[in-house]
């Protein structure tokens, strides 16, 4: 759904100002929540988006708002930035944050959508999507009263049992949650495992099937995922893949790109 996907040239570099970062190995360098970045170039591009990871910001080289940036500049705020009008950017930043919820939950039930094993659930994933779809279309006010940590909650019981149908008649190996940061885990049968939520960091996964796997909000940042396959994995996301390294062996879900930084 093209609405889903980031479209910078439509914000205002919210995500440039609005979240504070913590220099890492993801961000160089500290900065507090609603100022802008020192890289950031007053028509809101970057001015170092072609050097992003050799200069010390691969966590913007993989970050992704699944379009709610644009819905926040153009919709919510109606194509005002906080530049011209600044006495709006701490409401902004505010549901920009609420708002990059609500669009990552329309990705999930996206997906979710189209598994056929979850056909029995298709119904009420619909209702949550047009539930969802009707919240990102509320005012600032409204968006900032909600609840989206319990409308969160309630679209994850669906999701799960989504990915319960799907898996189902799988090994169903269960580390959701799992620290499994540098494991060893080369050729590893990890069909229809649930690693929802897995730490996965550098962890080795070079050669190990993921088919029907649960990666929801696996953090792969650095995970070697060469000659893995990830065909038929669930909930995989682009940025989760810009974090990780693979080679031209590994297997994509669906639509993801091969991110550029991989060894071909
Ligand atoms: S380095 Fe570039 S992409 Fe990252 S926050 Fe700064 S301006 Fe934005």
């Amino acid at each position: 759904m093209d609405r889903l996907r980031a479209d910078c040239a439509r914000c205002f570099a919210l995500c440039c100002v609005a979240p504070a970062f913590a220099a890492s190995t993801d961000f160089a360098i500290d900065k507090p929540a609603g100022v802008p970045c020192p890289n950031l170039l007053p028509d809101f591009r970057c001015g170092i988006h072609d050097g992003l990871r050799g200069r010390g910001f691969s966590g913007c080289a993989v970050y992704d708002c699944f379009g709610a940036g644009q819905q926040v500049a153009q919709v919510t705020f109606g194509g005002r930035d906080w530049r011209r009008a600044p006495e709006t950017a701490p409401r902004m930043f505010a549901v920009f944050a609420v708002m990059r919820q609500l669009h990552e939950l329309l990705w999930y039930l996206t997906e979710a959508l189209a598994l056929p094993a979850a056909r029995p659930v298709h119904a009420e994933l619909r209702a949550a999507l047009d539930t969802t779809e009707g919240l990102t279309n509320g005012t600032p006010d409204a968006l900032l009263a909600l609840d989206v940590a319990g409308h969160r909650h309630a679209v994850n019981v669906l999701l799960r049992r989504a990915s319960d149908l799907a898996r189902a008649g799988q090994r169903r190996l269960d580390r959701g949650g799992a620290d499994l940061a540098g494991a060893d885990l080369r050729r590893a049968d990890l069909r229809g495992a649930s690693l929802r939520g897995a730490c996965l960091i550098r962890a080795d996964l070079r050669g190990a099937d993921l088919g029907l796997a649960d990666l929801t909000g696996a953090d792969l940042r650095g995970a070697d995922l060469a000659d893995a396959d990830l065909s038929g994995a669930l909930f995989v996301t682009q940025s989760q893949l810009d974090a990780a390294h693979g080679d031209a062996a590994t297997r994509l879900p669906g639509s993801r790109r091969r991110p550029a930084h991989w060894s071909v």
